[in-house]
């Protein structure tokens, strides 16, 4: 849709903006045409008033006929003021409603768009913009129904009245507004132009924002001083987002003067041609009365739509197109697969690249079955996260091909398996339900109080933290060292029904000296699983009987530690560089 002509557009805006409540939808637009009508009915009775004012003898005065008049024009004004009062109302309700509708569209998208995708920071880009973008979408379309439902019977029913009056009258009112449309799509093109512009800045401005008040940074901030290098980046980026917008500011102000100057000479025109009609006695009195009191709101509701509306609808409509491409983005395959069997993984040939370029696998080879529990070893950034993350479907090879079994592809890889992650989030919500995430249909207290025990929680430790304990201080919780977050994240993995298990630095967060006593822990997790232990710490290779060696990128070799210690150099090495700490084999 992104490339879309504005025109084919409006069906998908209208459909996606009125699908939010149909109801209202109707009713709002309603009480607009019943408004526009409204509105050009008042010259016509107008003109009726001042032609019995002017044009009947004082001596056969038709007071009846006058005061009937007036009171149509009370009605009128009456359902004009009533009618506007009631779209307003029923507007603002809407916008709020669509609002929520257009969010909730785009996180859903968000959604369904593959890991990867999050690795590129243009999406990033689009993603933030899709928020903005889905509040125009509602204003572009509130614009386009305004200009037909309320503006269009107005101008109709005020056309036909001109045109008896003089046919010379409509073509001249839309000749004059013709300036203030151009400058209005001018306009239109600049604030896209600065929306490009700006949006790196902006999320620039919230990340330094972050570096300096975010609980996540504050440590680090403070101990190496960093505030003032934030203040400083923070500051260079609203420098250049309030040159941006004051530059476009001014340039919009400029275009907007010269077509009101253009438009005012336009209208003196009007008034002097109307003058020059009436004293050719081209059209009557009482019309050119009319025509002259009421031509002021002709004016203003022409400026309203091209100055107000038709400026907001470009400007609208540009940044829409981020919403609507946002849409439009290409989704992963879904599968309605809750879990899956898998029995072996087979690994074929496998390279990865990342968004930006780097290979961070290359032709990896290697296959495993239920029972193994497989160490993948290496230095950092040899790529191991990175195949943890296609071992579990999260990633799709760049080349190759991973399975699990004959017909499991990526999605029963992920539907089938369980990851602790690295970089594992810390829930600030009850133990059960951090626990409980990974498996959101279990709802199985007792396999949670398994998987905390398994995950190396002591019992002293299970006494203080219950299920229900609510964690984290955000939301008076309580807190939890590193170490218990982690053996949480492990509890969480291992909660979740799967068949392959991949825990990637599963021990960062915990001491060396409490590693050991956790991996009769891991032991049990893995058992009758196909299980892969990351680690750069080569103590847990213990209880692995399969020992996957990465370097850059590449599988250098794949046998028990005993075999690896015969035969690879570099296994041997990385294992005497570490031997200190986990003692002899
Ligand atoms: P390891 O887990 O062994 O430390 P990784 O799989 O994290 O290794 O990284 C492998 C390579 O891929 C490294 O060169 C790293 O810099 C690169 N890399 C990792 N994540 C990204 C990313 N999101 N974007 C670009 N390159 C990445």
């Amino acid at each position: 849709m992104k490339n879309k002509p504005w025109y084919r557009m409006w069906p998908e805006m209208i459909r996606q903006v009125a699908g939010a409540c149909p109801r209202m939808f109707v009713l709002e637009y309603f009480w607009s045409v019943v408004n526009g009508l409204a509105l050009a009915a008042t010259p016509i009775v107008l003109e009726q008033i001042f032609r019995i004012i002017l044009e009947s003898e004082t001596e056969r005065f038709p007071f009846a006929a006058l005061a009937g008049w007036m009171l149509a024009l009370l009605a009128v004004y009456l359902t004009s003021e009533a009618s506007a009062g009631f779209s307003e109302y029923y507007g603002d309700i809407y916008s709020e409603i669509s609002a929520k509708a257009l969010y909730g569209n785009v996180n859903k998208k968000a959604g369904r768009l593959a890991a990867i995708e999050y690795e590129k920071p243009e999406l990033l880009n689009r993603l933030e913009k899709a928020y903005p973008g889905a509040f125009r979408t509602r204003k572009a379309v509130h614009v386009i129904m305004d200009i037909l439902t309320l503006y269009l019977p107005y101008f109709i029913l005020y056309g036909i009245y001109l045109y008896h009056a003089h046919p010379v009258l409509p073509p001249m009112l839309v000749l004059i507004f013709l300036p203030i449309l151009g400058s209005q799509l001018l306009k239109g093109k600049l604030y896209a132009r600065l929306e490009d512009k700006t949006a790196v800045l902006r999320r620039q401005k919230q990340y330094y924002a972050a570096c300096m008040s975010d609980k996540e940074y504050a440590k680090e901030t403070r101990i190496h001083g960093l505030r003032g290098f934030f203040r400083e980046r923070y500051r260079k980026a609203v420098q250049l987002f309030n040159r941006y917008t004051i530059e476009t500011g001014k340039k919009a102000f400029k275009i907007d003067m010269g077509a009101s100057l253009l438009n005012m000479l336009g209208l003196l025109g009007m008034i002097a041609l109307l003058l020059w009609l009436v004293l050719k006695r081209q059209i009557a009195l009482a019309s050119f009365v009319a025509v002259l009191t009421s031509v002021r709101t002709a004016y203003d509701q022409m400026e309203e739509i091209v100055q107000q509306r038709v400026g907001a609808l470009s400007v609208s409509l540009a940044l829409s197109r981020n919403y609507t491409g946002f849409l439009a983005e290409e989704e992963e395959e879904r599968s309605v697969l809750h879990r899956a069997e898998l029995d072996t993984v087979s690994v074929q040939n496998v390279s990865f690249v990342y968004p930006d370029g780097t290979q961070a696998l290359r032709g990896v080879t290697f296959t495993a079955e239920r029972g193994d529990r497989v160490a993948v070893v290496g230095e950092n950034g040899s790529g191991k996260t990175t195949l943890a993350k296609l071992l579990t479907g999260i990633y799709a090879p760049s080349a190759g091909s991973v399975s699990g079994g004959a017909s499991a592809g990526m999605m029963e890889l992920r539907k089938g398996s369980s990851h602790l992650f690295q970089h594992f989030n810390q829930y600030r919500m009850t133990a059960a339900e951090n626990i409980g995430l990974s498996d959101c249909e279990l709802k199985d207290p007792e396999r949670m109080k398994w998987a905390m025990e398994t995950a190396g929680f002591a019992r002293e430790e299970t006494e203080e933290i219950h299920l229900e304990t609510m964690l984290g201080r955000e939301f008076g919780g309580t807190e939890l060292s590193g170490g218990q977050w982690q053996k949480l994240a492990i509890a969480r993995a291992i909660y979740r029904r799967a068949d392959l298990l991949v825990l990637d630095e599963p021990t960062a967060a915990i001491d060396p000296e409490q590693e050991s006593g956790l991996y009769h822990a891991f032991e049990k997790c893995a058992e009758g699983k196909l299980c892969f232990l990351i680690t750069h710490r080569l103590g847990l290779v213990k209880i692995c009987n399969r020992i996957l060696v990465m370097r850059e990128g590449q599988v250098l070799d794949i046998g028990s530690h005993a075999e690896l210690m015969q035969r690879c150099a570099y296994y041997r090495s990385l294992w005497e560089a570490q031997a200190g700490q986990y003692g002899l084999w």
